[in-house]
């Protein structure tokens, strides 16, 4: 068979070398107030705008999660339990944790919650101190996988219709022969 499998196998890993260079800014985040870091660009996983906070699933023990809970009355926070988040360089609140939530916010149970506005970011591409509150961390990994899926199956499928054209080619020659 003449179609050369490796072909195929190189044009994925293509794709796959493309997404990986575009993949979000590597940063740490620190606390506005003292620059105590408090976490990184790996550890997060999204915002959550009506908090206006970030979403992280790893913070560095530099973030104090206070032992007493308290529970929300109003706003997004109703029939929540929560502690608040401190930071350990000057103690002031950076965000808070959920320990228990209703249905709608199952999704940031347990993941720490970074308010923007007391967060600095440090983006390590351009050596700058950013605030939080000017960049979107809104999901962009699970944005850019779904993008990633979507090239990689279109790559395979061109090269598909390559080979079905092929093969429908050679089908008519062989009829020619016949
Ligand atoms: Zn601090």
């Amino acid at each position: 068979m003449e179609y050369d499998e490796s072909l195929l196998m190189q044009r994925v890993d293509g794709v796959k070398l493309a997404k990986e260079a575009e993949y979000g800014q590597p940063m740490t985040l620190h606390c506005a107030q003292c620059n105590t870091v408090l976490g990184d660009s790996v550890g997060v996983c999204g915002e959550i705008q009506s908090m206006d906070a970030i979403m992280c699933l790893r913070v560095t023990s530099d973030v104090v999660i206070s032992d007493a809970m308290e529970s929300g009355r109003k706003g997004d926070m109703v029939d929540c339990i929560y502690s608040s988040l401190k930071c350990r360089g000057c103690r002031c609140a950076v965000g808070k944790v959920i320990h228990s939530a209703p249905l709608r916010l199952a999704m940031i149970r347990s993941l720490f919650l970074l308010y923007k506005a007391n967060i600095s970011c440090y983006i390590l591409n351009t050596s700058s101190m950013v605030e939080a509150s000017t960049l979107t961390f809104d999901l962009k990994p699970l944005r850019q996988n779904i993008k990633e899926a979507r090239q990689q199956f279109e790559a395979q499928l061109d090269q598909m219709s390559h080979v079905k054209s092929r093969l429908a080619d050679r089908s008519v020659s062989s009829e020619l022969v016949k």
